[in-house]
């Protein structure tokens, strides 16, 4: 069904601005309570950054470049014959990419419609408290008004500006790695973060010569230290090319053709595509939040409580606009839980997120999975009373193939107490973003060390190893 495009109530119960991850969820769980929503979003497409430029195409990118690695594996380790050396077709197989997620536009659509939340297609600016101006494609604007408003707005892309480095505009960022129509032959990647890592995953994988450029000497700067001293090497050893203590200083050439990356060690790098990827920021200009008296933090965030309330009464704010845990369950979850508080029964009145232990993967190659206190965190809060458990071993899916491309797997327990209760669970390895999510069960539930002991081993599996650790 079309957005809707002029207001259907003179009040709404609750209006949710952005139908990204959180907004779609918040707004679904309000109107399953009988309320009457309405949600807006400014782009042609509901679903947010997840579905359009985020962990849905970048997960499916993964899963080709994981393809490339074991159609390798088939022939060269386990003896398959005719399987060709991996050639990537990246243009058509982006239009079937393309093609998928607008399915998913589409369901997402028809939820909003079958949960009776009213989508309206345009840009919203709160005018007061508890009303919305929408501007719609054509121009048009009109208003809603609600008893309470969400704004879900989640953010965008940082790029550096063509004052601090010139030419940083040749580049592109995430957004745009969605939009290239072809593999580029040579790639560089700035950033260390989880972007950066997946990308320069995604096309070393797929074959295209790939830089990446570090401020430091390691990726993942906030991840526990085994997972940065385990993925940096192993990236090296795959082929990426990585620049330790390296910045862009000037950027020459032209878009879509080659550009020349000037390094500040003097050094220059040749390559077609430039990918910026050195974090985000909350989209809250143009909002009204200013007029409204909406605070925000020194980074461009809105400051929430534990219950998602900003300071304005009525005003709340869930996901990426927040600046807490830039993750999509993070934003479904918050969103819900805010609708369950402010609609829903009496048993949820005080319900909220927990942003403790919240576990996390990293599609790298091999994956990484991590919940809870990385091992100088737990230090830092417990002192002498916490314990380190580490395993690293080979996945016997690499048994059968040659020492080079035996990728490692290195798994971590930080535990704390006389009970060794386990804070931490930091894992990397074939197969860690799946093995996670129990663990990150564990941990929420406050399972001791002698819990996973007590569990039988599944095996043969790499996962096992947590539950047999000494
Ligand atoms: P968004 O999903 O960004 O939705 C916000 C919506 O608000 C957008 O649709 C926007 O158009 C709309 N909007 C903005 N301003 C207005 C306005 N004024 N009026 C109306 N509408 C407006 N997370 C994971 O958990 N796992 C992953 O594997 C993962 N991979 C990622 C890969 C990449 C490349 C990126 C960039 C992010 C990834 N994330 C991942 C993070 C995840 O996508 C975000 O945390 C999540 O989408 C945040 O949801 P949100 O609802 O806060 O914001
Ligand atoms: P991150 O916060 O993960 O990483 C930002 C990186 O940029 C850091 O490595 C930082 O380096 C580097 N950086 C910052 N400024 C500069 C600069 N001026 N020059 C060079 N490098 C710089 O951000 P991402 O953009 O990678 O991702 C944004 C968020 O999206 C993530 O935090 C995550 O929450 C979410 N996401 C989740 C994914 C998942 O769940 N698998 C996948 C992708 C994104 P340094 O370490 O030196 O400070």
């Amino acid at each position: 069904m079309a957005p809707i495009d002029h207001p259907q109530h003179e009040r709404y119960d609750y209006i949710c601005i952005g139908g990204g991850s959180g907004g779609v969820a918040s707004s679904r769980r309000a109107a399953m309570y009988g309320k009457k929503v309405a949600l807006i979003e400014s782009s042609p497409h509901l679903g947010g950054t997840c579905v359009n430029v985020g962990c849905v195409p970048k997960k499916i990118m993964w899963h080709a470049a994981d393809l490339a690695d074991k159609l390798r594996h088939a022939s060269e380790g386990y003896h398959f014959q005719g399987v060709p050396e991996p050639k990537f077709d990246w243009a058509t197989f982006k239009r079937q990419r393309d093609a998928y997620i607008r399915r998913l536009n589409n369901i997402y659509e028809n939820n909003l419609e079958k949960e009776k939340v009213e989508y309206h297609a345009g840009v919203a600016r709160l005018t007061s408290p508890s009303s919305v101006e929408i501007t719609r494609p054509d121009g048009q604007k009109y208003t809603l008004h609600g008893d309470h408003i969400t704004v879900a707005t989640g953010g965008r892309p940082t790029t550096p500006s063509d004052d601090a480095i010139p030419g940083a505009s040749l580049g592109i960022d995430s957004d745009g790695f969605f939009d290239l129509e072809e593999q580029p032959k040579r790639v560089a990647i700035v950033g260390a973060g989880y972007i950066a890592v997946e990308f320069a995953g995604v096309f070393n994988s797929l074959g295209t010569e790939t830089h990446l450029f570090i401020r430091r000497d390691k990726v993942l700067r906030t991840f526990d230290p085994i997972l940065q001293d385990t993925l940096t090497p192993w990236m090296e050893h795959t082929g990426v090319k990585i620049h330790k203590h390296s910045t862009v200083q000037r950027v020459e050439g032209e878009k879509g053709k080659t550009l020349t990356i000037y390094h500040n060690n003097g050094q220059t790098t040749e390559v077609d595509c430039l990918i910026w990827a050195i974090g985000r920021h909350a989209n809250t200009e143009g909002l009204g939040l200013g007029e409204v008296g909406v605070k925000l933090d020194k980074k461009g965030d809105i400051t929430v409580d534990e219950y998602q309330n900003t300071n304005v009464p009525g005003v709340y704010a869930v996901g990426d606009v927040q600046g807490k845990a830039l993750l999509t369950p993070v934003a479904i979850a918050a969103g819900r839980r805010l609708s369950n508080r402010l609609f829903g029964p009496e048993n949820f009145k005080n319900d909220k997120l927990s942003y403790e232990d919240i576990p996390t993967v990293v599609f790298s190659h091999p994956t990484i999975g991590t919940v809870g206190l990385t091992e100088p965190e737990a230090y830092e809060k417990y002192g002498k009373d916490v314990k380190i458990y580490k395993s690293s071993f080979r996945a016997l899916y690499f048994s059968q193939i040659a020492e080079a491309h035996k990728e490692p797997t290195v798994y971590k327990l930080v535990v704390v107490g006389e009970d060794e209760r386990v804070v931490g669970v930091h894992i990397i390895g074939l197969g860690s973003d799946e093995v996670m999510q129990g663990f990150g069960v564990a941990v929420k539930m406050g399972a001791r060390k002698r819990d996973l002991d007590d569990t039988v081993a599944i095996h043969p599996t790499s996962a096992e190893e947590l539950v047999t650790l000494r």
